[in-house]
């Protein structure tokens, strides 16, 4: 009989579902389904494979409410973000149904023939999801895997499988054929593990933590299986002297604190021109305690919960009576897994803060010198997923962000995921991009055909 998990609201403490966790026989023989799928799916005409990718985007879009709530009740997300949420992987679908039909190769002069090059699906592609985006992270692997002709095998997070589940059936309601996508709930040291392990999973899409990914990558070059990897952040958030520094402090905790800081791509170390650092704090101030840290279902919360009890322990042992907290909003007291918007100063740049991803509500602050400088300090870490750069000098925007060495940048914004535009890391935050016209590629191999015009 197979194993069940409780699913839990950070909100209330309660459980809201009992999903199944499956073993790794019957990981095998979901894979194996996808496997013969595949055989079929492969040859799908691509104008039909893009209709009913379509008709999938269709009907997330008709489901968006449903979907977001759903989020509301599983990860805590406030209505708001759950909303975009739900936009954002219907707008994805969308977005890659163009792919089937536009998936073009080339065609190279050479001597003595025609050369022709194809891309070609290549499997069963298993995608792995964190907890703290489930429906958006998921959508940027199934649905450019699924464009190109493969099969999907998803292996929701165990914290939050819930919208995974449903999308599922929304999947099968779209028409897809059985098999076609399916969505495995259980632990990821077994079914994760599986498709890492398994022959017949031909790629692996893994977003998550840096230690777990690189254990994910060692897994794949033994089976020289290629892999993409999205992991962990420390992004900085640059802030000059010639900014417009109260627009630059009053959308610094957007930056950070978005998801309550369980974003790869929070700027959660701020870099502040020295001279101007006292300002900045006292405009930051005032719109960090004006975050409303509240019941996630509410229209006008800006903050709700952690995800679990030990991911809250894990964000307050960064904070202790030794750290210098310069700002620190409020969190409701009672059930719910929650922890007040904190803004602190490193004590020095080996801080433990300024190094460490904390993937909570924990911002650090830390002051620069010069542009010099202030690269150096944005470099100064093992991660480069993301960060953002406010100045008014266009020559200085450019020359910053092409010294940062990090995946995604934005200037006097903090923007970071676009559908239309790639998105990934430098560094320990990853290998390989997700998104923008050319994520096809890492669902496809080239094939290269040669066919003689002589004899
Ligand atoms: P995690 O690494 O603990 O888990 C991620 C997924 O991997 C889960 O589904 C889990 O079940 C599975 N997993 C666990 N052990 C496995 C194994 N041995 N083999 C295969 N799969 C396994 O990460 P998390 O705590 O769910 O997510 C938070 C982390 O994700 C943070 O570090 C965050 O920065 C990162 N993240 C990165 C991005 C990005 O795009 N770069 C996006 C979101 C989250």
């Amino acid at each position: 009989m197979t194993a069940v998990h409780e699913v839990i609201s950070p909100t209330t403490e309660l459980v809201v579902a009992s999903v199944p966790s499956i073993s790794v026989e019957e990981t095998d023989a979901a894979i194996a389904r996808a496997k013969t799928a595949y055989a079929s799916w492969r040859n799908t005409a691509p104008g039909d494979r893009a209709r009913l990718l379509r008709r999938l985007a269709a009907l997330l879009e008709e489901h968006s409410e449903e979907l977001a709530q759903l989020e509301v009740l599983n990860a805590g997300h406030t209505i708001g973000n759950a909303r975009w949420e739900a936009g954002n992987i219907a707008n994805v679908f969308n977005y890659y149904s163009g792919a089937p039909e536009r998936l073009l190769g080339h065609q190279i002069p050479v001597p003595g023939g025609i050369d022709i090059t194809f891309r070609e699906p290549l499997g069963v592609v298993g995608v792995i999801v964190p907890w703290n985006f489930p429906m958006p992270i998921m959508g940027w692997g199934v649905a450019p895997a699924l464009a190109a002709g493969n099969t999907v095998v998803v292996k929701p997070a165990e914290l939050t499988p819930l919208t995974a589940i449903r999308i599922g059936e929304l999947a099968l309601e779209a028409g897809f054929p059985e098999n076609v996508l399916q969505i495995l709930t259980g632990r990821g040291s077994v079914v994760g593990e599986r498709f890492v392990t398994h022959p017949d999973v031909a790629k692996v899409v893994f977003t998550g933590s840096t230690e777990v990914g690189i254990h994910v990558a060692e897994g794949c070059a033994r089976q020289v299986k290629p892999v993409t990897l999205e992991l962990g952040g420390k992004s900085a958030n640059v802030i000059f002297a010639d900014s417009d520094l109260a627009t630059a402090a009053a959308s610094a905790p957007g930056g950070v604190f978005d998801n309550s800081g369980q974003d790869c791509c929070a700027r959660s170390r701020i870099l502040i021109e020295r001279k101007v650092m006292d300002e900045f704090l006292a405009l930051l101030e005032p719109a960090v305690l004006a975050l409303r840290v509240d019941d996630p279902s509410l229209p006008t919360t800006d903050m709700g919960p952690l995800i679990s009890a030990g991911h809250r322990d894990r964000v307050a042992s960064f904070v202790d009576e030794n750290t210098n907290v310069l700002i620190r909003g409020t969190a409701p007291t009672g059930p719910g897994y929650w922890y007040p918007a904190t803004v602190v100063l490193a004590e020095s740049r080996d801080d433990r803060l300024l190094r460490e991803e904390i993937f909570g509500p924990v911002v650090t602050v830390v002051p620069f010198d010069d542009e010099a400088d202030a690269i150096a300090l944005a470099n100064d870490s093992e991660f480069g997923l993301s960060g953002s750069i406010w100045t008014r000098d266009v020559g200085r925007a450019l020359r910053v962000a092409r010294g940062v060495e990090s995946g995604n940048l934005s200037v006097n914004s903090h923007s970071s995921v676009r559908y239309w535009t790639p998105f990934g890391g430098f560094k320990k935050s990853g290998l390989g991009r997700e998104l923008g016209p050319d994520a096809l590629e890492a669902f496809t191999e080239v094939k290269n055909v040669f066919i003689s015009t002589e004899g």
